[in-house]
């Protein structure tokens, strides 16, 4: 412990052995490994981050999911991690029960911890948590499937979203823009997105029925959703940051408002959780989003 985290180090307290210092590492380490959109970051008072995998941290590499096989109590604990580099309060962690659909859920303050920790349930059943109200973080659960961040700067409200293919298809992105229109009278050309992390064209490939149900939306915002679509000769990948990022813009996002990260977790999965680069039985990383404008999270206004 020496050398490398020696500005962790070198700050005159304890010895290196001291377990607050290794979380402390722990916490720098990670904070250098969540994901974060420049321009989410921009607004005040609203603090975002998606999670990774880490090799040889806690018992499966910061898995943040309960499901099995994996242990929820180390789960739990990566969480807590997570957060804490984060500068989040993982207590106030809501979550959803994910079914690969266009449902959204409305959460508020005092749904924080409804999905928190192990058997403290969820939030409701859908893809999508908005809320306009400090103290609760959204988080989103991921393995390939796309998250997306979003930020309305004014009211302020945010929302953490689920897409795989059939959300995507079923156009969950776009739903959660009217929601949070009709809910908090979001202005869809003033939000912001961050589309995160998913599986990549270059290894996702679909088959005809996920093409037909997605060229059968016909003309998206002006484009032609076969753009979206690439032939491989022996079949087709399917790009689901090109298809959401189509789908924000035809629910009135501007372009220069829409941020993309560039990784495949298929390829990438020494960083990511991959569901179809490592097997059903990985991990899953969240997508985290809360309101911090009152000051410490987990406070009420
Ligand atoms: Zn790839």
């Amino acid at each position: 412990m020496t050398g490398r985290h020696s500005s962790v180090i070198d700050t005159g307290k304890t010895s290196p052995s001291d377990r607050s210092e290794r979380v402390a590492v722990a916490e720098d380490l990670l904070a250098t490994r969540l994901a974060q959109s420049v321009l989410l970051g921009q607004v005040p008072g609203v603090t975002h981050g998606i999670t990774g995998r880490v090799a040889g941290l806690g018992e499966a590499d910061g898995n943040v999911g309960f499901s099995a096989p994996r242990d929820a109590a180390d789960a739990w604990a990566m969480r807590r991690l997570w957060c804490q580099a984060a500068g989040l309060d993982a207590d106030a962690l809501a979550t959803v029960g994910q079914v690969h659909g266009a449902e959204v859920v409305r959460a508020d303050s005092s749904d924080a911890g409804r999905g928190a920790r192990p058997g403290s349930g969820r939030v409701g059943i859908g893809d999508a948590l908005i809320t306009d109200q400090p103290g609760i973080l959204l988080m989103t659960l991921h393995a390939d499937c796309l998250p997306v961040l979003l930020v309305d700067p004014d009211r302020p409200a945010v929302a953490a979203v689920h897409a795989g293919w059939r959300g995507t298809v079923g156009g969950v992105v776009g739903a959660t823009v009217r929601a949070m229109g009709s809910a908090f009278g979001s202005q869809p050309e003033r939000i912001l997105a961050f589309l995160g992390p998913g599986v990549g064209p270059c290894c996702y490939e679909v088959g005809p029925e996920v093409v037909d149900a997605w060229t059968g939306r016909g003309v998206i915002a002006g484009t032609d959703p076969r753009r979206a679509i690439a032939s491989t000769g022996t079949g087709s990948t399917f790009d689901l940051t090109a298809a959401n990022g189509l789908l924000l813009r035809e629910a009135g996002l501007a372009e220069e408002h829409i941020d993309v990260h560039p990784d495949c977790t298929r390829c990438r999965g020494d960083r990511w959780f991959s569901h179809r680069g490592q097997g059903t039985g990985t991990g899953r990383f969240g997508a985290m989003i809360a309101i911090t404008a009152s000051g410490r999270l987990g406070g009420t206004p």
